[in-house]
């Protein structure tokens, strides 16, 4: 098998090449099964990839921004052409199941084509001055070189909702994918050069994350770094990218809560619970993890959710009946064993059956009898594990959905506007879902949080302008 794989190369000022140093890629569903052999990038390879992003960048945002629109709205094109292929691709290297793997190609493919227009709507501002016979401009630059941080979880999406709108604005790139997942990364990037991208434009520098992902945030030729990843990792390269005075947006992950009230449609509150925190293999930043329901209603519904959650199938991304795929990797499937044990220790009550986990498959595991305090209701999971935590009333509801140091995401089931507007209003978080599940969102509107989730302004939308453009001002006096 190995034998039959070509090498995939790096991309660097608009040319591939194999590096001495060979990285394996493994399919979760099938760890004996090679996906892909990826050359590694040193750091040497990031000053040759800064020092032609700089002279591309410029030359890139010089162009008419129907240039900018045609090369993403191509890329666009590719990818929503080969959605089925790309979602097989990322479903072996990712473990996610292939409806959902497709689904994440058709968000990528759309996210180009938003951006795409994007490009040809930066229009700016005229003002009329506080001075006689003066105007002021207000437009929006280019950043400049943009160094691009991606987890795993969303092996094309993230890279897609960062990319696009970097390179729409006139910026350049520098990609750092996450170590798991190098071939959706190679493939998003031969589908860029393909699309037209000019060379040096976007540099290709998969490699380990304490070495290249450090290197880019600590680099001065990098203006501006956007990282998604875990919490610990994103507060060092806000710290190290903030500390040089570079531009810095972070998305690491939450602890997010679903409110189950008594006046909820309890089926549709189970639903969007199992959906929420199972899907993707909980394998999501914005999956709920902390199930916060009021007593009258409790019972009742750790009844129904049970009953959804023992019907979830864990088992290969490409075998239709499985309804999510397995844990990315044994470190990660470690990690989640250990939360559970120490809740389990700490006093929570298994509720869905222990099944042994067979090979990276890891079963749903629903607890009750958790207590906020509880370190499995403090610290991120990221797999298909979710608590629930009693409350008396909508007060103490609340208050438990916003006692986290995290704020990314949160979920309300009732029928009554009044506290379903009441929880939008209160809730600490970026983002609010009432009566549907904390994860799956759209591309077209903002995404973040707040407080230990995010830094930075906003991805996504039109909001992805704050961070990858800059605003000047400028006073126009004609003289005669
Ligand atoms: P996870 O633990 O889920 O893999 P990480 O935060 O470690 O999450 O990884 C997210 C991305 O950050 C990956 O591309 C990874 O290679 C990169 N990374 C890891 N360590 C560092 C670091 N010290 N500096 C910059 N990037 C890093």
């Amino acid at each position: 098998m190995k034998d039959d794989l070509q090498p995939q190369g790096i991309y660097v000022a608009g040319r591939w090449r194999l590096t001495g140093d060979l990285a394996e890629n493994r399919d979760p569903s099938r760890p004996e099964a090679l996906v892909s052999l990826q050359s590694l990038a040193t750091t040497c390879d990031l000053d040759e990839a800064v020092a032609a992003a700089r002279p591309a960048g410029a030359a890139w945002a010089a162009l008419p921004p129907q240039a900018r629109f045609a090369v993403l709205d191509a890329a666009g094109t590719e990818i929503l052409a080969r959605t089925d292929e790309i979602g097989r691709l990322l479903s072996r290297e990712e473990g996610k199941i292939l409806p959902e793997a497709v689904g994440e190609a058709e968000r990528a493919g759309m996210i180009f084509k938003f951006m795409a227009g994007e490009a040809m709507r930066t229009g700016g501002e005229l003002h009329p001055s506080l001075r006689p016979g003066t105007s002021v401009e207000v437009t929006r630059e280019p950043v400049g070189v943009v160094g691009i941080i991606t987890p795993w979880n969303y092996p094309i999406a993230i890279p897609a909702w960062k990319i696009a709108p970097a390179l729409a604005f006139g910026n350049a790139v520098i990609f750092k994918p996450a170590e798991l997942v190098p071939a959706c990364a190679v493939l998003l990037t031969e589908i860029l050069e393909r699309a037209g991208l000019p060379p040096g434009t976007l540099s290709l520098l998969p490699g380990p994350g304490a070495e290249i992902g450090a290197a880019i945030a600590a680099h001065p030729g990098v203006d501006a770094v956007s990282f998604t990843g875990s919490a610990a990792t994103g507060r060092g390269v806000i710290a190290t990218a903030a500390a040089r005075g570079a531009r810095v947006q972070a998305e690491m992950g939450g602890k997010n809560p679903f409110v189950v009230l008594e006046d909820a449609d309890l089926p549709l509150a189970a639903e969007a619970i199992a959906s929420g925190s199972y899907l993707s293999t909980g394998q999501r930043c914005t999956a709920s993890s902390r199930i916060i329901v009021v007593e009258a209603v409790h019972d009742a519904l750790v009844e129904a959710l049970a009953k959804k959650v023992s019907a979830l199938r864990c088992g290969p991304a490409d075998d239709a009946a499985s309804s999510y795929g397995p844990v990315v990797d044994a470190r990660q499937l470690a990690s989640n064993r250990a939360h559970v044990r120490g809740a389990l220790e700490e006093g929570a009550e298994l509720v869905t059956a222990s099944a042994e986990d067979q090979g990276l498959f890891m079963q749903p595991v629903l607890l009750a009898g958790t207590t906020n305090a509880m370190r499995i209701n403090r610290e991120e999971v990221f797999g298909p594990v979710a608590a629930v935590i009693p409350a008396a009333d909508y007060d103490e509801a609340l208050a438990l959905a916003n006692d986290t140091s995290f704020g990314l995401s949160a979920g309300i089931a009732t029928r009554s506007m009044t506290r379903a507007q009441h929880f939008r209003r209160h809730v600490r978080a970026g983002m609010v879902m009432v009566n549907g599940p904390t994860a799956g969102v759209d591309f077209h509107v903002p995404f973040g949080g707040t407080r230990g989730s995010s830094y930075g302004p906003r991805e996504q939308g039109t909001h992805a302008r704050e961070f990858f453009t800059q605003v000047k001002t400028a006073y126009i006096s004609p003289v005669g």
